[in-house]
């Protein structure tokens, strides 16, 4: 007989990154190659930029839908940044966790700290840092949907955002996309191999027993 297939239990990725650092290209390519790797989609009362999507960008609601959702426990985390409300959906997280799939989200500090407390066991934090502060103001700029003012206030607040990065399991100092990509899919790797996300193993080695 052969021995049972290893299940898996699922965790929760989160990338944390000072805007414009790239971690949204990142999180993209890393859910468009990986078929067990579910995106969270976050709510936000920011309205929409140019080309953004709802359902896929964001949920896009008003501050009474968020308020009613926070109070409903509807949300796994939440902060406010740059005065808009950003939250992470409580229910298709815990969905994809329990089918034994991984979800990576684009959560800020604040979030992640949350997140630390409610779910450490379940929780995989990457802090993405820009290769200099040049780079991202670059990066900001060249978004151009977004007024000067926005860029200028957005930088401002890169190195408060930037102070955190102790609090993260791995810091990755995205040069290159194609790197930073392959290096977050090792990330994913090492952490589906913890023997602690292995949930069938004793079963396994069981069926590996010559009696
Ligand atoms: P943006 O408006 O540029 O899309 O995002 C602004 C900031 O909000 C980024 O730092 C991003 O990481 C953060 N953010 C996006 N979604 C969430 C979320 O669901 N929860 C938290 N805590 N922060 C989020």
């Amino acid at each position: 007989m052969s021995p049972p297939v290893i299940k898996r239990r699922g965790f929760l990725l989160i990338l944390s990154s000072p805007s414009g650092a790239g971690k949204t290209t990142i999180t993209r390519r890393l859910v468009a190659g990986d078929p067990d790797l579910a995106l969270s989609v976050s709510v936000t009362t920011r309205p929409p930029r140019d080309g953004e999507i709802e359902g896929r960008d964001y949920y896009f609601i008003d501050r009474q839908r968020f308020d009613e959702m926070l109070a409903q426990r509807e949300l796994l985390e939440h902060a406010t940044v740059f005065g808009n409300c950003y939250g992470t959906p409580r229910g298709p997280v815990e969905a994809a966790l329990s089918a034994g799939r991984d979800v990576v989200g684009d959560v800020d500090w604040q979030g992640t700290q949350q997140l630390a407390k409610s779910v450490p066991h379940d929780l995989v934090s990457v802090f993405v840092l820009p290769p200099s502060l040049a780079a991202l103001e670059a990066r900001l700029s060249a978004r151009a949907q977004d007024s000067a003012a926005v860029v200028a206030s957005r930088m401002a607040k890169s190195a408060e955002e930037m102070s955190h990065w102790p609090e993260y399991d791995y810091v990755i100092v995205n040069r290159d996309v194609e790197k930073s990509v392959a290096d977050v899919r090792a990330i994913l790797t090492a952490e589906r191999l913890r023997r602690v996300r292995q949930t069938g193993l004793a079963e396994f080695v069981d069926g590996l027993r010559v009696d």
